[in-house]
């Protein structure tokens, strides 16, 4: 049999799985192209064709233990030399290779340093809207995930629930900038105020803080706006970077975590990390993308495609009576529900067969999540869908 803490897992993972297979019934019904699904954030965009070459390239070097060998739990560290100078770069910071674990994507990155840093119990801050995967990271080691509930207004951050809900047993503070499911980009506005609190309540309480910045999703945004880099602003902050969408490569499982000396405890938590991946199975991040990815560090896919489904999809919605903020980055759409039940209004949007996936996913009922990772064909020919939506709940 399997574990009662597996049993539950797999029961709420059943949602997700249930739209996968609804989306594939659908399209039996009623041919693929009539079909909308909104519901994965896969990027649609195609890998710059760098990439490819560089993994190319990878493969022709005459170096077979450079490439294909085991290393250094925390990866190769000329790769490492080579992101940290990029990072210093783009950011005007100081970063070695000594601050840099490369990771298994994102969500590898996350589990690493969650890993290293809970002890059963200890609380694990998060902001609603959230990445509804940080609810099973947290349980893995045991943790309390504690939700701060969302600012509607504008999906920034709701300071004053924040600085209620920090206590002595707060170990970790996760935030995901620009945000999936909002698109919302954290200004710097919000960014100081964050760190100001948590300054004040570390000292308070005689305890580090983390501040784990979640960020797959830094280099996608629009109209030239800034994402701070968040080590700057608060001294106890941890990175964790991926490529799965700057370079659309989730599928090779790619990232790094960013460990700044500064770190309350650094030796110790890089020390901790470094185990922590060999120990929860990766051993190390796969090599051959390590090398590739270190050649191509100043690049990212072409983000207007993704722009210009945000603009055809946010001018249209709103047009027939949506309300959504606008997303400063990433690709997803986050819309009020027309009517109060979030899980209700996503199966009415299934009846004109559009798979939206219900704001409960994220701890925000209420809401739908659109994602706009697809072909704009798709969108121009879900649009008359949407509107015949709306027209639902029109007088309502
Ligand atoms: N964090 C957020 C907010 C995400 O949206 C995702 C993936 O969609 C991840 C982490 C995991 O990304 P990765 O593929 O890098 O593990």
């Amino acid at each position: 049999m399997i574990s009662n803490k597996m049993t539950e897992l797999v029961a709420g993972s059943s949602v997700i799985r249930a739209m996968f297979e609804e989306g594939k019934r659908l399209a039996g019904l009623y041919g693929a192209e009539n079909v909308f699904d909104f519901s994965l954030g896969n990027p649609s965009v195609e890998p710059p064709v760098e990439i490819k070459q560089a993994i190319v390239e990878v493969l022709q070097e005459d170096r077979p233990n450079l490439i294909h060998g085991y290393m250094n739990n925390s990866g190769f560290e000329d790769v490492r030399a080579a992101i940290a100078s990029s990072i210093n770069m783009k950011n005007n910071t100081e970063f070695t290779y000594n601050n840099i674990v490369m990771t298994v994507g994102a969500a590898g990155g996350l589990n690493v340093i969650l890993k290293t840093f809970l002890n059963p119990g200890d609380e694990v801050i998060v902001f609603a809207p959230f990445f509804g995967e940080y609810r099973n990271y947290v349980s893995n080691f045991d943790g309390k995930i504690v939700i701060v509930p969302p600012n509607l207004e504008n999906f920034q951050i709701n300071m004053e629930a924040f600085t209620d809900l920090i206590t002595d047993q707060t170990k970790a503070v996760i935030i995901n900038s620009p945000n999936n499911p909002t698109g919302v980009v954290y200004s710097e506005e919000t960014i100081k105020e964050l760190s100001d609190i948590l300054n004040k309540k570390q000292e308070e309480l005689g305890n580090p803080i983390y501040l784990i910045s979640d960020e797959p999703y830094r280099e996608l945004v629009y109209d030239n706006i800034e994402v701070p880099y968040l080590t700057k602003y608060y001294h106890n902050t941890v990175v964790a970077y991926s490529y799965s969408k700057s370079l659309s490569l989730p599928g090779e499982r790619i990232g790094y975590l960013v460990i700044p000396n500064e770190l309350s405890g650094y030796n110790e938590v890089i020390a901790a990390a470094n185990v922590a991946t060999r120990i929860l199975g990766f051993v190390n991040a796969p090599s051959l993308i390590q090398r590739a990815v270190a050649k191509c560090l100043d690049l990212q896919v072409d983000t207007s495609i993704y722009n210009d489904n945000r603009e055809l999809l946010y001018n249209n919605l709103t047009e027939y009576g949506f309300e959504c903020v606008k997303p400063e980055g990433a690709f997803y759409l986050f819309v009020k529900c027309l009517e109060e039940d979030d899980k209700a209004f996503t199966a009415k949007a299934k009846e004109f067969n559009l798979l939206l996936v219900p704001g409960s996913a994220f701890g925000c009922p209420g809401y739908c999540r659109i994602a706009y990772c697809v072909n704009n064909d798709m969108i121009k020919r879900a649009l008359p869908k949407f509107k015949e939506l709306s027209k639902v709940y029109e007088g309502k």
